[in-house]
């Protein structure tokens, strides 16, 4: 089932992924808006299926034009991005859980009963081997953040970005400075790990990880001997119990929804389009057209898919090109476009030029140390 009206119940047992402490920023009002929220919801996914309910028109044409002169008018502060793999593909990384990318079909080496088994939490248990010996084939790390990244670290910079949801693992939100406190990771990131004992879960973090992955050590935990697993989100196992306690209060707050990379085809994190308020305008970054309503399902389906180019369109943004075109071509309309440039070249130097550091000393840590200079070593750290 992936009715997005059922997440909040999921919420309260699944602190098992990652316990982390709440956004103290955002819990004074977060608090006390939390069952107001719901109702925004629910009302919306009524409003929005059955067509009723009014919405302020934002926007005067549905082009990218109109959007950036949107973020330029100043009514536009709370900027929520939403990004799947489409956005890393540039950086030279395969998807690295979807079916039918060339990513399952070289792991016949591994001797799998199912390909998908190697990101299945049971088998991982039982055979640890095959995924820590495609974690070093895939490391992230030996790959550097794209233009797109970079526009939302721009976004960041000028004081837009309310958070980026991410589907991606590969870190390069983090590479790319966006911080702990910027970023939804829903399914999960190789920044940390944690001893899969429920008793234990001490946590490791990614230079520890790093070294284990590069000896062919299978990882176990200094104090039980349990297998430790970076904090990704295997089959089976519950999305971070921050992805749906953050929603509720970044949502309904946002001014502009800017979809990036991603076919909006997994919940729940599909559904995340519909709980944004009816006069959200919403820009696709994208290689096709995605989220749009199913008119099959109707009410089941997630509330508030995306109409593009119906006679009632009057949000919904989407440009068909790749993420780094979409960004660029987003950023010369915004006049940020030398700025993003710049950025990309002088980060891409920095990351070239500590990696060579790190491999002139030794091979340890040379990702995580190339991407430290710009990412907050203790994440989740509140001031
Ligand atoms: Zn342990």
């Amino acid at each position: 089932m992936s009715d997005a009206s059922e997440l909040p119940k999921k919420e309260e047992k699944e602190e098992e992924v990652t316990p982390e402490p709440e956004e103290q920023s955002d819990d004074s009002s977060g608090e006390e808006a939390t069952g107001d929220t719901e109702m925004d919801f629910l009302r919306n996914l009524f409003s929005s299926t059955l067509g009723l309910g009014s919405a302020d028109k934002v926007l005067d044409e549905l082009t990218l034009d109109a959007v950036a002169r949107y973020i330029n008018s100043g009514k536009c502060k709370n900027i929520i991005c939403m990004v799947g793999a489409g956005i890393s593909t540039s950086a030279g990384i395969p998807d690295f859980r979807s079916p039918g990318t060339g990513l399952y079909a070289n792991l016949q080496k591994y001797d799998l009963p199912y390909p998908e088994a190697i990101f299945q939490i049971d088998y991982f248990k039982k055979h640890p081997e095959p995924f820590f010996a495609l974690a070093k084939e895939l490391y992230p790390g030996q790959f550097k953040p794209t233009i797109c990244h970079y526009f939302m670290k721009l976004l960041k910079d000028k004081g837009h970005l309310r958070r980026c949801y991410t589907q991606n693992i590969d870190t390069l939100e983090r590479v790319a400075g966006l911080e702990g406190e910027d970023l939804i990771e829903a399914h999960g990131t190789f920044y940390t790990s944690h001893c899969v004992s429920f008793c234990c879960r001490k946590e490791y973090n990614l230079d520890w990880m790093k070294d284990k992955i590069f000896s062919d050590d299978i990882p176990r935990c200094d104090k039980c001997k349990s297998l430790v697993k970076p904090d990704i989100v295997f089959f089976g196992e519950n999305l971070p119990v921050r992805f749906f306690t953050s929603m509720k209060m970044d949502f309904p707050c946002c001014d502009l929804l800017i979809v990036m990379g991603t076919s909006l085809q997994v919940q729940p994190f599909a559904g995340l389009v519909g709980r944004v308020s009816k006069s959200c305008p919403r820009l696709l970054i994208n290689m096709e057209k995605a989220g749009q309503a199913d008119p099959l399902f109707g009410l089941l389906g997630f509330g508030g898919g995306m109409d593009f180019d119906s006679d009632k369109a009057y949000r919904d943004v989407a440009h068909i090109s790749t993420c780094d075109e979409g960004c660029l071509a987003l950023a010369e309309l915004l006049g940020w476009k030398e700025e993003l440039e710049e950025l990309v070249k002088q980060e891409h130097a920095r990351i070239d030029s500590q990696d060579k550091k790190e491999k002139a000393s030794g091979s340890k840590g040379a990702a995580a140390k190339a991407s430290s200079a710009s990412v907050a070593p203790e994440p989740e750290k509140e001031e």
